[in-house]
């Protein structure tokens, strides 16, 4: 079985730029910091060095704060096809479902969030990312971010 904390220790190594942290949840903070943790959910260790992985993938991608929710699922999309590389370099097992998961809650987030609270209808971002405007009856809400 993977031993975790070798891996954390060998990305350490690998990537000496970035800082590797436990937290409550698995986190990519610009630029460098990355948090993690081994309990998370209570998931295998396969899965927590998937998701260690992913969070290396979004600093080695330089990745940083997003404006737009839509550039969120983008990153997070780039962010797997690079883990998947990086599985292979550190022999963690890929899993194709439980990475479309992951993906899925954010679309199904994103997509909760879009929809305007009177209509149901989807709206659209404003320019600086922060609301959402309804098409139909013009409300605008979300607090973005
Ligand atoms: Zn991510
Ligand atoms: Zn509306």
């Amino acid at each position: 079985m993977l031993e975790i904390n070798s891996l954390i220790e060998r990305l350490r190594r690998d990537f000496a730029g970035l800082v590797f942290e436990e937290g409550e949840v698995f986190m990519f903070r610009p630029p460098c910091e990355i948090y993690y943790n081994v309990n998370y959910l209570g998931l295998p260790c396969d899965k927590i060095a998937l998701l260690t992985l992913h969070e290396a993938a979004h600093a080695v991608l330089k990745h940083k704060d997003y404006d737009y929710d839509i550039e969120l699922v983008r990153m997070e999309a780039e962010a797997w096809e690079r883990s998947k590389g990086l599985c292979k370099e550190y022999d963690v097992e890929w899993d194709e479902d439980f990475v479309q998961d992951r993906l899925d809650s954010y679309r199904d987030w994103i997509h909760e969030r879009s929809l305007c609270p009177v209509c149901g209808v989807a709206g659209w971002q404003d320019e600086e990312g922060f609301r959402y405007r309804c098409p139909m009856c013009e409300r605008v809400f979300g607090a973005g971010q």
